[in-house]
């Protein structure tokens, strides 16, 4: 899979259109009209919102007036096919942008909408989870044989940096991701501030 592919259409579309925007050479934006300019830019703020658990049920009617605009008002194709590109997914996958919206990637790759657990069953209290977490988000006690009652292992959410080391070095497997709807704990309560020059819808 190329560094623009992901199994999450929403990070797939992102990737591609700041590889775009930032991409010196001559395939790239050459930033010469404002709509392509400026509404890819805002295209991906807008993406980046969502994907870090901030999006708004005005995002998706935001991102397809973006791309009307570029493929109207951009002066060559480069644009005019990223403008093809975000409509493409605007269409193809609105219901899982929607799912992404309200906090829930249900392709596990934005990191911001997943959680990682420990599930009791399975673990083993080896402790090697918790010695791996640079972010100190797990606690427990390592098990000593002979001997009981061993605080079990969680995640502590609010510390979980979403690095999944832990996954990788869990013997057990007893390290799981859900999707994680951020139950509006972490929604903003105003939008993201962004310039879309491309677009009318003032707030
Ligand atoms: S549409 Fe074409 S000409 Fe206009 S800024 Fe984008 S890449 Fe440049
Ligand atoms: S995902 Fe990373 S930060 Fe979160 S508990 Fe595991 S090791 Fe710690
Ligand atoms: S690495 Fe796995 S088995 Fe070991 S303490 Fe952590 S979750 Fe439990």
């Amino acid at each position: 899979m190329s560094q623009l592919e992901s199994k999450c259409p929403l990070t797939a579309t992102k990737l591609k259109l700041e590889f775009f925007y930032n991409d010196d050479s001559k395939d790239g934006m050459c930033s010469k009209c404002h709509p392509c300019k400026l509404g890819i830019y805002d295209a991906v703020k807008i993406l980046d919102a969502i994907q870090a658990g901030k999006g708004l049920d005005i995002y998706p009617a935001l991102l397809m007036r973006i791309a009307v605009d570029v493929k109207d008002g951009g002066m060559c194709k480069k644009g005019k096919d990223r403008a093809d590109l975000l409509a493409a997914f605007l269409k193809d996958f609105s219901d899982d942008l929607q799912r992404h919206i309200k906090g829930v990637c249900t392709h596990q790759v934005c990191t911001r909408l997943i959680s990682y657990e420990i599930d009791p069953a399975k673990c083993t209290m080896c402790d090697k989870c918790r010695v791996v977490c640079k972010d100190f988000a797990i606690e427990g006690q390592k098990a000593v044989s002979g001997k009981l009652g061993f605080t079990p292992y969680r995640i502590r959410q609010k510390r979980c940096t979403h690095c999944g080391e832990c996954i990788k070095v869990c013997p057990e497997g007893a390290v799981i991701i859900t999707e994680a709807a951020l139950a509006g704990e972490e929604k903003p309560a105003a939008l993201v501030k962004h310039t879309v020059g491309t677009c009318p819808l003032h707030y």
